[in-house]
């Protein structure tokens, strides 16, 4: 046991990813004491920028998307100490790779007629697709719903890439209903997605719906500026980085929290406590769950990713007026996508250069995150030479950086993670499971399960 007192708050937050920093934040806002406890010696998870050299990069995710009112209602909150960067129109324009080059995803009608991405006769198909029965299997996979409803090409070339480029994933894993409930919503409610998106286009937006823009966004000088400006909200006093072997037990009303910073041991007490952790986490840090629930939560499966970093001083290959190009599973090439960030945001490359960030791996090839750097330089370097028209690659700055459980895959388990959940929110007063365990994988859902989470704490205060 420490020598000193515990430190005391209302809420205590496990971990200080952009789960934990926005939970926090508003927390703040409404008056809740509340401090963040952090394995790691820096904050924000796995968001992290770099500058080097003339290049700024991303180490984690590159860019959000304004998919809920709460990313600007954020934004909003924070003016003055970070700025949103909506990306440059040029995002906009999507690549998709088939039989050896590159092919815009379609973006109106003419030009879906036009693409060779998808068959004819799956284009005619797709006249049908307003009159074909709704799906009645709630778990059925993104792969059956999307052949049901438009066809085998449109899996291969549309849906299984932008799965690539989201998830890291596979729609035969997925199930709709969790990793894509909008879309799950548009055939449930409008039998049809085809009159599902004309249904919604025609219905009229609350002032908070035209919030949610869709825009891809990042942030002034990269995403940890974002991270700077919710940490500075939080006040450093309250953030304790660096503790290990960390773990909470019910105490009185609340919990009790014990691990070490720098070898010493040290407590905290708390009314709620609030982890935005990894389930695998959960066996050591909640040792009051019974293992079978832990063992539950920790089905959830994640798809490893690699992320190769590419700075050119001079840029010598194809034009890249685009967000990046994604490469479909079919086309059997090792790499899941590139992303094209000096194309989109201001500052990332020097003038006449560019900055590229190639994705490795996923859930269909975990293997490749065991690679060596040289396998990986080499399997980066040589799809990117053939896919972007380089003669050679030499970039002038190449990072590997490998995310182990990087993209949580919402498949037909989901359903029995959400409940155990739920019994042990209403089991345990005061212990609410947050991060991407549930309720979304992206930047915009971290964002607004925080603000949730908040409203929810104080209501009880
Ligand atoms: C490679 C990659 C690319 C991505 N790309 C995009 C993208 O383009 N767009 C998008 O919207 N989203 C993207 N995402 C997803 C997005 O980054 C995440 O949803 C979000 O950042 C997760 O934040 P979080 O706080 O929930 O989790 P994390 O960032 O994982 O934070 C959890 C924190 O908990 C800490 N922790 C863990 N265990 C303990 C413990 N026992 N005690 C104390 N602290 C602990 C960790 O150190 C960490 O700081 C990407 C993710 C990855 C990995």
């Amino acid at each position: 046991m420490p020598d000193t007192a515990p430190y005391k708050a209302d809420v205590a937050i496990i971990g200080s990813g952009l789960t934990g920093l926005v939970t926090a934040f508003w927390l703040g806002k409404k008056g809740i004491d509340t401090i963040i406890i952090e394995k790691a010696s820096k904050t924000g998870g796995v968001i992290g920028t770099v500058q080097e050299e003339e290049f700024i990069y991303e180490t984690g995710p590159n860019t959000g998307i304004v998919a809920h009112p709460e990313v600007s209602e954020l934004f909003d909150e924070l003016n003055g100490l970070c700025r949103m960067e909506p990306a440059d129109e040029r995002a906009k324009k999507r690549l998709i790779w088939k039989d050896g080059r590159w092919h815009p995803l379609p973006g109106g009608l003419t030009e879906a007629i036009k693409t060779p991405l998808f068959s004819t006769s799956d284009k005619f198909r797709l006249l049908l697709e307003p009159f074909r029965k709704k799906g009645r299997d709630p778990f059925e996979s993104l792969e059956s719903m999307v052949k049901r409803r438009l066809g085998q090409s449109f899996l291969d070339y549309a849906v299984d890439p932008f799965i690539s480029g989201i998830y890291a994933g596979d729609p035969a894993y997925l199930v709709p209903r969790y990793a894509l409930p909008k879309l799950y919503a548009l055939e449930q409610d409008y039998g049809s997605f085809i009159m599902g998106a004309v249904g919604k286009m025609l219905k009229k937006k609350d002032a908070g719906e035209k919030r949610a823009t869709r825009e891809v966004f990042s942030v002034d000088g990269g995403l940890a500026n974002l991270v700077r400006a919710l940490e500075s909200k939080t006040g450093t006093g309250k953030i304790f980085t660096g503790i290990a072997d960390l773990a909470a037990t019910p105490f009185n009303s609340g919990y009790m929290l014990h691990g070490k910073k720098e070898g010493l041991e040290i407590a905290f007490k708390s009314e709620f406590v609030i982890p935005t952790v990894n389930p695998h986490e959960y066996g050591d840090l909640l040792p009051f769950i019974d293992s079978r629930e832990v063992s539950l939560l920790k089905s959830l499966e994640y798809a490893m990713v690699v992320q190769v970093v590419m700075g050119f001083r001079q840029w010598k290959g194809m034009d890249l007026n685009a967000f990046g190009g994604l490469v479909p599973s079919r086309e059997k090439r090792d790499i899941l996508g590139i992303l094209f960030p000096s194309s989109f945001l201001k500052n990332r490359a020097p003038e006449g250069g560019a900055l590229l960030s190639v994705f490795l791996g996923g859930y269909r090839r975990p293997e490749i995150w065991s690679l060596t750097d040289d396998q990986l330089t080499d399997m980066a370097l040589g799809e990117t030479a053939e896919m972007l028209c380089l003669s050679e690659c030499r970039p002038d700055i190449l990072k590997i950086f490998r995310y182990k459980r990087a993209i949580p895959q919402y498949g037909k388990n989901t359903q029995e993670r959400l409940e155990t959940i739920a019994r042990l929110h209403s089991g345990y007063r005061g212990l609410l499971l947050a991060g991407n365990i549930h309720e979304g994988i992206g930047m915009a859902d971290r964002i607004r399960q925080g603000k949730r989470i908040a409203e929810h704490v104080a209501g009880a205060f």
